[in-house]
């Protein structure tokens, strides 16, 4: 059953990868910020998936209703995002990323290089500055654990500046801390910070309503045994007014993919004996919360599911593929790679043991058998600005 939606996956792909890249670029564009919880970016994605599964002759479970509506707490920022320098602006996004629990914060600081321990610094030393923490040096001043005894300070600092080596990796925020974060690139004057300027504006919304969108496809005889085909369509969203991260490797390729395997399906021709699920999940960048409270409230029997496949991360594929669950489910990733070396789908299909790292989990902690495909190779952004749809084509 798996090989056979594998094999499809690649076969779809090169038939109507027109229709894959529009997918891809439309959850991309500014219209859908980012997929995440300013503009209502999530909001539009849930209906423009649903009336692809229309379009196709995806039908729903519940009667004219695609959506199963839930909630959680999110910290927003859908304004100011100004930082300066000793004076000169640098760039959200590229320069700087506010670390997603920041609350808002306005005001010019004097900053603090920090180097030596925090029990070293008496509080008049620290009282009412914005603390610089290279964590580039690697050394015990610099740990996680001292970062979060630096931000219980709160009612001392006014904020931290984190120095990170290599790349700026954004996340969301479920919580709200008392005072703001902001990491920057690692450089030549970074040491030598001595003010800060800052104009950030969050807001942190208690049960912020959100959908998985799940699309249903009657099986020809089996019709209460389940195929199940996952991907989250939520992203990062916005950080500030001009900062989009369009999420195109995470995960519009998925969702792209989950929607052309619901259209091919859809076709009686295609028809499988087995019924098919398509959730599209929201919520997973905040922490697997979609899929969490699909398991706590499933719409169909989990015991009838014959098995899962999540997608997640499937923009590339230059070095082949890798399948989370490999060890844990032998015989069905035999089968897969066997295929895939018959026909040469990929150039590799790699494995792993069981991981939390994304949908599929807690399907997996329920005694669901799935597996969580992503590529491998090719573009590296990852949480980024640097997603986008251009890179892909
Ligand atoms: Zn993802």
């Amino acid at each position: 059953m798996l090989c056979f939606a594998f094999g499809v996956f690649a076969e779809v792909g090169a038939q109507d990868s027109l229709y894959t890249r529009s997918i891809i670029k439309t959850l991309c564009s500014d219209n859908f910020h980012g997929r995440g919880y300013v503009n209502n970016g999530d909001r539009r994605a849930a209906n423009f998936i649903k009336d692809e599964f229309v379009k196709n002759g995806i039908s729903t479970v519940s009667l004219n209703n695609y959506f199963q509506d839930f909630s959680f707490s999110v910290n927003t920022f859908s304004a100011k995002m100004e930082v300066k320098i000793d004076g000169n602006s640098i760039e959200p996004g590229r320069d700087f990323i506010v670390q997603p629990e920041s609350p808002t914060c306005k005001g010019k600081f004097d900053v603090l290089y920090i180097d030596k321990k925090l029990s070293e610094y008496s509080i008049e030393v620290i009282k009412e500055k914005w603390i610089l923490l290279d964590t580039t040096r690697g050394e015990n001043p610099f740990s996680k654990e001292e970062y979060q005894t630096w931000l219980s300070l709160d009612e001392h600092i006014k904020g931290i500046i984190q120095v990170i080596p290599k790349k700026l990796t954004w996340s969301v925020g479920t919580t709200q801390n008392k005072i703001p974060t902001i990491q920057i690139l690692k450089s030549d004057y970074t040491n030598k910070i001595q003010k800060l300027e800052v104009n950030i504006q969050s807001k942190f919304i208690r049960k912020y309503q959100t959908s998985n969108v799940i699309g249903f496809i009657e099986g020809k005889s089996k019709k209460d045994s389940f195929l199940v085909m996952t991907a989250h369509y939520d992203h990062l969203g916005r950080m500030g007014k001009n900062t989009i991260f369009p999420g195109a490797n995470d995960n519009a390729s998925g969702i792209a993919m989950l929607i052309q395997m619901g259209k091919y399906f859809a076709q009686k021709e295609n028809q499988l004996e087995y019924s098919i699920l398509f959730i599209a999940f929201a919520g997973e960048e905040a922490g697997l919360i979609g899929s969490k409270y699909y398991v706590e409230n499933p719409w169909n029997d989990l015991t009838k599911i014959k098995f899962l496949l999540n997608m997640d991360l499937l923009g590339t594929g230059d070095d082949g593929m890798m399948v989370v669950n490999a060890t844990e489910f032998p015989n069905a990733f035999q089968s897969l790679d066997s295929l895939n070396i018959q026909h040469n789908y990929l150039p590799k299909i790699g494995k792993r043991g069981k991981a939390a790292n994304s949908d599929h989990y807690w399907f997996t902690e329920k005694g669901v058998p799935s597996f969580f495909c992503y590529t491998l190779g090719g573009i590296t952004a990852y949480h980024d600005v640097y997603d986008i749809e251009k890179l892909y084509r």
